[in-house]
């Protein structure tokens, strides 16, 4: 199929990994900075991942629980409200870091979850992953054979606690996604593509995430079509077969 006609077939574009300064310190942007910059790229939505408390996090760790997670959501309504008078989806996710630098974006989880899940961010992937699925989460492995000095490489992806994983991420090193990409095909992982944006005039906003044939109301929605294997990846800004 020509790029024209899988464009055609398939119009919707989200993006499933971006980041705001207000809960990523690495990320230069507000959250509504964000939202803009993706519409205006064209995109239907995003998901906005950023870093969850063990991670790369803005938000205080020293602040009470309830707190620290109202400000995840906060982040996320301030996008959503800019989403919302522009017809643009925004929708809640976070990246999670396990230890060593390795990550699992998470969707479909919210922020009841999160109140009721206290210090959740100090648990094993198992056991984070067994609670993110249990209330219908989706788990994707960000990145997973990145090579940085920040990253343990003897830590190991762990396929059995996944739903899916990076195989194209903007920063990754083609050789990286070429790994994750084989790894997903051998563990029967869900592909997916993520920009991992951290400001509103990076290049790689329009250059990564998914296409879906109609617009997803919710993260369920969207989750729910790349579980039927009914979207296309976006690579290098292009529509690829998953
Ligand atoms: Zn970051
Ligand atoms: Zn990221």
């Amino acid at each position: 199929m020509t790029q024209e006609a899988l464009e055609r077939e398939f119009p919707y574009r989200y993006e499933t990994h971006c980041h705001c300064c207000w809960c990523s310190a690495c990320a230069m942007s507000e959250p509504q900075e964000m939202a803009r910059a993706y519409w205006q790229q064209g995109y239907a939505g995003m998901v906005l991942t950023d870093h969850f408390l063990l991670g790369n996090t803005a938000v205080d760790r020293r602040l009470p629980w309830e707190e620290k997670v109202q400000r995840y959501w906060e982040a996320y309504l301030a996008a959503k409200t800019w989403g919302d008078a522009h017809g643009f989806s925004v929708f809640f996710g976070l990246e999670h870091q396990y230890g060593g630098g390795k990550e699992v974006l998470t969707y479909g989880v919210d922020l009841e979850f999160l109140l009721s899940h206290r210090d959740l961010h100090l648990l094993p992937l198992s056991e984070y992953a067994a609670l993110v699925h249990e209330a219908g989460g989706f788990l994707s492995m960000a990145h997973p054979f990145r090579d940085r000095p920040y990253i343990d490489r003897t830590i190991q992806p762990q396929p059995e606690f996944l739903d899916g994983a990076e195989v194209f991420n903007y920063f990754n090193r083609p050789p990286e996604n070429q790994r994750a990409a084989q790894f997903a095909r051998e563990h029967h992982l869900l592909p997916t593509s993520g920009g991992d944006v951290h400001r509103a005039d990076d290049p790689a906003i329009g250059m990564a995430g998914v296409a879906l044939r109609r617009p997803a109301g919710s993260i369920q929605e969207l989750t729910a079509a790349w579980k039927a294997g009914d979207y296309r990846l976006i690579i290098q800004g292009e529509l690829k077969e998953p």
